[in-house]
């Protein structure tokens, strides 16, 4: 198959059969064989009727219906799992991703031989409290990730193939699938201006709470790549440094406090010396975040990831 479309959706009844209508009109007369694959979220709406109608007519449309609202990365991660096209596209469901963008995002990736081709939506049709912080956003993740673009929550993107069957979306972790992408060894991810709607029908599902919410899921995908499988060496080291900087301070009081006596010269006792609790803080602390390491090292093992790698190719 050459191209399947991905479309999570959440109470989206009113744009559903548009949207497909759509679809239909740019991808039919391309000639491609293609699948559109709706999940639905949750909805508590129509939604999932509408889809079902479509079915009746068209025999290029799947469904899939979660029975309670996961959120937007599970339905990506299940119109993954099921998408058989070489490229896939994932839009969302409120018709402000434009389906014209299609043949250019397939374009990109079969012919220049992209990894991902991520929308940036340039001009954008979002009241100001969602365009700002999510500037900011952006810019945060492209210093975090070593990642140019512009526009890493575009809910409109292309991938390969390969590329949505090798990395896992959960939580919502959909803001990042560029960098989880990257991490997984695909490094040819391009960016397309797209064209962005104002929203037709029904609210946006995200309220402000995405700004934190994105920015702890930021430090969790970093730390994960970098110290998952090896949390020893971040908490190990991190431990026996503060251990050793409050051990030695400890040594130094009391050789101090030996010295004084040894000589007969007036000193205060060590306990009235405040650098005597900062070096006993130290040395706690620094034992707590050795054991840390240890424990996430026991719990690391036993991970069934430990030993997940993604093998690109094989000669036998
Ligand atoms: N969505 C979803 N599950 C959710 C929230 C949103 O499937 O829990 C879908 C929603 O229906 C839409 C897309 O994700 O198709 C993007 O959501 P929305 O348009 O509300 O986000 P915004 O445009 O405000 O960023
Ligand atoms: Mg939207």
């Amino acid at each position: 198959m050459d191209l399947s479309i991905v479309v999570p959706l959440l109470n989206e009844e009113e744009s559903i059969k548009e949207l497909y209508t759509w679809i239909q009109r740019v991808v039919s007369p391309l000639n491609w064989s293609y699948e559109v694959i709706f999940v639905d979220d949750g909805s508590t709406d129509t939604s999932w009727q509408v889809i079902e109608a479509i079915k009746k007519e068209s025999d290029q449309v799947k469904g899939i219906r979660f029975r309670r609202n996961y959120g937007k990365s599970a339905g990506l991660y299940v119109g993954f799992e099921a998408a058989q096209g070489d490229v896939v596209i994932t839009m969302d469901a409120d018709l402000q991703d434009s389906p014209d963008e299609i043949p250019e995002l397939v374009r990109l990736v079969k012919e220049e031989n992209y990894d991902i081709v991520s929308g940036w939506k340039k001009k954008r049709y979002d009241p100001i409290g969602k365009t700002l912080p999510s500037k900011l956003f952006n810019r945060t993740v492209r210093l975090v990730s070593g990642i140019k673009l512009h526009d890493f929550n575009c809910g409109l993107k292309a991938y390969k193939n390969a590329v949505i069957k090798n990395i896992e979306v959960y939580g919502e972790m959909h803001r990042y699938i560029p960098l989880i992408a990257k991490q997984a060894g695909f490094n040819r991810i391009g960016e397309k201006v797209v064209q962005h709607q104002e929203r037709k029908y029904g609210v946006s599902k995200f309220g402000i709470e995405r700004t934190i919410k994105g920015f702890l899921d930021l430090l969790s995908v970093t730390f994960i790549s970098k110290f998952g499988k090896r949390p020893m060496h971040l908490f190990g080291a991190l431990g026996t440094l503060m251990f050793t900087v409050g051990f030695l301070s400890s040594l130094w009081l009391g050789a101090s406090k030996l010295w004084h006596v040894y000589h007969n010269v007036a000193a205060r006792l060590i306990t009235d010396s405040p650098y005597f609790y900062i070096a006993l803080a130290s040395m706690i602390i620094g034992t707590q975040l050795f054991l840390a390491g240890f424990l996430a090292e026991l719990v690391s093992r036993n991970g069934h990831e430990r030993n997940n790698y993604h093998v690109s190719e094989r000669i036998d």
